[in-house]
């Protein structure tokens, strides 16, 4: 079975632990750099990006991720997960930086202006068996997108889901509602980057 790690520095670390369970994958949390060498993949959780990339870089743990994910390290963001795979903040907090890995630029907060957190019906490309849940909390959007990355869902004809190779991204949280596709669809990317590639 594959192992999927979950970076834990900050974020719903525990439901994204038990979405990947639900998909027949081993997880693992992630700390250091020890812990994700050995995982085939690794899942940003949602929470706040700004802690999350100040943990990181005290952690050391910036440079090591940025060159895994560009050596072609399997990785999902889901919503501050989704802004640290961003190559570009539009709005960024001073001195929050990011892991990268998605040519694209993100708008923080998008969603929160006029809605603090709600809950939409989202088609995603790839998950099959109708729309996802889309929990929405404070979610950022993405303004727009670089040539090699696909757009897998819109909402409000704005773009929220996002995928580059083996690089996935949503602004919603699909670990909080107990479906477990998104995660599967995940899984399968992971799946296929050991079968046709190195690690
Ligand atoms: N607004 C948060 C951020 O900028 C993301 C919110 C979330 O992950 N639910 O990081």
């Amino acid at each position: 079975r594959p192992v999927i790690g979950v970076l834990a520095l900050q974020g719903d670390v525990r439901e994204h632990m038990a979405a990947l369970t639900a998909s027949d994958v081993e997880a693992r949390t992630v700390r250091g750099t020890v812990e994700l060498d050995t995982v085939d993949g690794l899942v940003v959780p949602g929470g706040e990006s700004t802690t999350i990339s100040r943990l990181a870089t005290l952690f050391g743990l910036m440079e090591p991720l940025r060159e895994r994910i560009a050596e072609g390290l399997p990785v999902y963001g889901s919503c501050a997960g989704l802004i640290m795979l961003a190559d570009k903040i539009l709005d960024p907090r001073s001195g929050q930086e990011t892991f990268g890995g998605l040519d694209m630029i993100v708008r923080r907060n998008a969603f929160g202006r006029q809605n603090e957190s709600f809950e939409a019906a989202v088609d995603v490309k790839g998950v099959a068996g109708g729309p996802v849940a889309g929990v929405f909390i404070r979610a950022p959007w993405v303004e727009s997108v670089g040539a090699e990355v696909e757009i897998l869902a819109e909402h409000g004809g704005h773009i929220v889901a996002v995928r580059r190779g083996p690089v996935l991204a949503t602004s919603f949280h699909p670990e909080l509602t107990g479906d477990p596709r998104v995660h599967g669809l995940f899984a399968g990317m992971v799946r296929e980057r050991i079968r046709t590639g190195p690690r």
